[in-house]
């Protein structure tokens, strides 16, 4: 193998970045030439590749977004969208393609592999919802911006004792949810996962009023319904001062934290290793902390689950 080529689709990820600057890094250290691919699926059915130098991924380890850009192709859903994608990646002799993205990325890689070109997936995306993997390569970072965000929430929630409803992403999975509800110790988190009764969150504020604590943080997962409207029933009920605050965008963007400049700095290296070593069919996940290659198959033949333990965990610590 002398020639691969990366690409980014899909939402953006932070952390992106530091999974193509590993894999341009470690191909250049295995003897290749890497190419990058501009805007997803859209670049490769239309033959706008670059090569990239080592230097062109200096100074990007630390940028949200991806130098690469990103885009959704409804024509790589076609069969012929895809033949015209594999006749580019032949014209430019290219033998492998790593692609850092979310499911439906991969869904498209697969389908790649199964024409009978080697494809790799990174799981890069905030949603944390690729089965398989424990973490996928920007979550870590969407949840440290949901808590500084919530922390000066919580300094308006105090100073005038009220509710607030913070509505996070997550449209099928809760995990930014869970995990920033727990780091911020909110009252109750509302995720897709589990059902949830609007009396139970009640009686925990009333209960926390009684321990005379006035203000209180509801975090909810989009994929629940509207923060908007969770918020209205509850000031209904309890006729409290609720607010709410819907984060959005803000939380696909910034620069990666350490964690997932590492994660996506070895699982761009092991998508290498994996190229290298012959697979064609495969997406990197780490497990238990060690970085793995698995088969698409094998990943969409499961269902991604947050961690329910620490949704229990909440519930204790939040009596
Ligand atoms: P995110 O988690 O941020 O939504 P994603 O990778 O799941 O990222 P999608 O919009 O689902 O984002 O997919 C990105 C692109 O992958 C699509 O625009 C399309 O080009 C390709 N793709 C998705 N599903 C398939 C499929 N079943 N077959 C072929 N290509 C697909």
């Amino acid at each position: 193998m002398k020639r691969i080529a990366v690409l980014t689709s899909g939402g953006d990820a932070p952390g992106m970045n530091a999974a193509v600057r590993a894999v341009v890094r470690s191909g250049h250290y295995h003897g290749l030439e890497v190419f990058g691919v501009y805007r997803g699926y859209n670049g490769l059915i239309q033959g706008d590749f670059k090569s990239l130098t080592l230097g062109s991924v200096g100074d990007i380890i630390h940028r949200g977004g991806t130098i690469l850009h990103s885009a959704r192709c409804e024509e790589f859903r076609t069969e012929e969208g895809r033949q015209k994608a594999i006749q580019q990646l032949h014209k430019f002799q290219i033998e492998g393609l790593v692609v850092i993205g979310g499911d439906g990325s991969f869904r498209g890689a697969k389908k790649l592999s199964a024409s009978g070109f080697p494809a790799i997936g990174i799981p890069g995306t905030i949603d944390n919802d690729i089965p398989g993997t424990d973490f996928t390569i920007g979550f870590d970072t969407a949840v440290n911006t949901v808590i500084e965000c919530i922390d000066r929430i919580r300094d308006t929630a105090s100073s005038h004792e009220r509710t607030y409803v913070v509505e996070v992403m997550g449209r099928d999975a809760g995990d930014i949810a869970l995990w920033a509800g727990v780091a911020e110790g909110a009252e109750s988190i509302l995720i897709p996962e589990a059902p949830y009764e609007l009396s139970e969150i009640i009686e925990r504020l009333e209960r926390s009023r009684h321990r005379d604590k006035k203000h209180s943080i509801i975090i909810v997962a989009e994929g629940v319904g509207s923060g908007v409207e969770i918020g209205e029933q509850i000031k209904q009920r309890t006729g409290w001062e609720t607010r709410v605050t819907v984060l959005g965008h803000i939380q696909r963007g910034g620069s990666p934290t350490a964690f997932d400049r590492v994660l996506a700095s070895r699982m761009g290296v092991k998508a290498v290793e994996l190229l290298l070593a012959g697979e064609r069919d495969k997406m990197v996940a780490i497990k238990d902390n060690e970085v793995i290659g698995i088969d698409f198959d094998e990943a969409f033949s499961q269902k991604h689950q947050p961690n329910l333990a620490l949704y229990d965990l909440a519930k204790i610590l939040s009596i």
